[in-house]
């Protein structure tokens, strides 16, 4: 398979302009602008392209969705915010290859009709932004940014803006709130952004891996960029593997692999003598998958058959000497403490459902309890402003079920009887 977004991640250090430029970076741009937006817009809309943070919305779709009489200035929001555990592709384009970054916010800009592109950086990534910040400089020493981008006209700079930290802040209302210095909590949607965002102006927020499949789209071609998914995927995916494997790590696969792929081949498998129970496909907010579910396709709709979701593609490996309810508590635990506080159900209803899981693993737990964590977790998903408290309760919604013989193991044994960790 064709490496598309990783080519250049074997380079010891990040490629400069000329290095970049040797390699064929921004050629694409001489192909792209000038021509009419409309038509690229389909090509993104055919390519199958979808939202790399996580969502999947389809990119060519909500690019269509910009009015086309829009009024201007209108913002790019690069996302790479990338704060889901378990999540960690955005973080190797950033450290690995700015200069793919900023092709394809140009070319996407370009596609828009951008006035200003801003990248907002996770904070945890401060030296990441600084490489960002000094390809963005040589970028536009060199006439790929700022007025009259190579004489077509159009112009276009970028700001590169590294968050305070805070998980929500991923959140793109959250983030546009965080960009304006405003307090980073989520907004009402709709309107959605591409209508009222940045300072209440058109607002088109991608993650960062979606851009930069822009450029390639628009040169190879729709047709090729599906041909290089497999089982109904279209492109190329930055899966990242963690957890209980072998070899855990980033890998650029085609879209559509499967998860006995995935860890078998490419992360080096189980780790010696264990076996595999449960992997969530996306980062901690996706629900568990199951050792039956390793040949489903890992595509945008293909955990959704089985009520997961593929998420960030980051998995999170958990093998028998994992206890599934210390695995949740972790997981619970993380939304509780990154929550804004603005909805009782999740500043109050997360860090009690971490109170109850926690009866099982100290052996208090009773029968009362199990059917507590269910109605704790069907009275929170349904009931806050944003989705980060119903990312916290999917997978603890899920696992009731699938390990429902591990909860009732706890209560009666009145004791975990996994030590836990790798
Ligand atoms: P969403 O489905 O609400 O929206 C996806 C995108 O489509 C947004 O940009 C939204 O503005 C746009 N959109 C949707 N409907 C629209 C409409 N009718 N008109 C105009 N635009 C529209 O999802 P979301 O809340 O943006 O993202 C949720 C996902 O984020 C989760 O699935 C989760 O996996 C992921 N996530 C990722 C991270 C990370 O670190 N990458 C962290 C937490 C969560």
């Amino acid at each position: 398979m064709e490496k598309i977004l990783s080519r250049n991640f074997d380079e010891k250090e990040p490629l400069d302009l000329s290095g970049f430029r040797d390699k064929g970076g921004y050629a694409s741009l001489n192909k792209i602008l000038g021509r009419p937006r409309n038509e690229l817009i389909q090509e993104v809309k055919d390519s199958g392209l979808r939202g790399c943070g996580g969502a999947g919305f389809p990119t060519g779709v909500k690019w269509s969705f910009l009015a086309k009489d829009a009024p201007h200035p209108i913002y790019l929001v690069i996302n790479l915010d990338e704060s889901e555990p378990g999540s960690c592709k955005d973080r190797e384009i950033l450290y690995r290859d700015p200069h793919t970054i900023i092709e394809g916010v140009i070319a996407s800009g370009y596609v828009l009709g951008a006035d200003k592109a801003f990248v907002f950086v996770r904070g945890e990534y401060r030296i990441g932004a600084e490489k960002l910040e000094k390809a963005v400089n040589e970028a536009r020493d060199a006439g790929y940014l700022g007025k009259n981008i190579l004489g077509s006209g159009y112009s276009l700079d970028i700001d590169v803006h590294l968050s305070a930290g805070r998980y929500i802040c991923g959140e793109e209302t959250a983030l546009l709130n965080a960009l304006e210095g405003r307090r980073g909590n989520p907004r009402s949607k709709p309107p959605f952004p591409i209508v009222s965002g940045l300072w209440g102006k058109p607002t088109i927020v991608n993650n960062v891996e979606t851009v930069s499949h822009v450029p390639y789209i628009l040169t190879k071609g729709p047709e090729w960029f599906k041909g290089q998914g497999v089982n109904g995927g279209a492109g190329t995916h930055i899966y990242q593997v963690s957890g209980c494997v072998k070899n855990p790590g980033t890998f650029e696969l085609p879209m559509g692999v499967t998860a006995r792929e995935l860890i078998f081949e490419h992360a080096g498998g189980m780790l010696e003598g264990r076996e595999l129970v449960a992997f969530q496909p996306g980062g901690t907010s996706t629900p568990l998958m199951l050792p039956e579910h390793l040949d489903i396709p890992l595509t945008w709709d293909g955990p959704s058959t089985v009520g997961s979701r593929l998420g960030t593609g980051g998995l999170i490996v958990m093998d028998d000497s994992i206890c599934p309810i210390d695995f949740l508590i972790n997981v619970v635990t993380f939304y509780a403490m990154e929550s804004c506080g603005f909805c009782t159900p999740c500043r109050d209803g997360l860090p009690y459902l971490v109170h109850v899981l926690k009866k099982f693993e100290e052996g208090t737990a009773t029968s009362k309890d199990f059917d507590l964590v269910s109605e704790l977790c069907d009275t929170i998903y349904p009931s806050t402003h944003c989705a980060h408290a119903p990312g916290a309760v999917m997978p603890v919604q899920g696992a009731i079920q699938q390990f429902k013989h591990i909860f009732e193991e706890h209560i009666q044994m009145k004791h975990c009887k996994y030590k836990g960790g790798l």
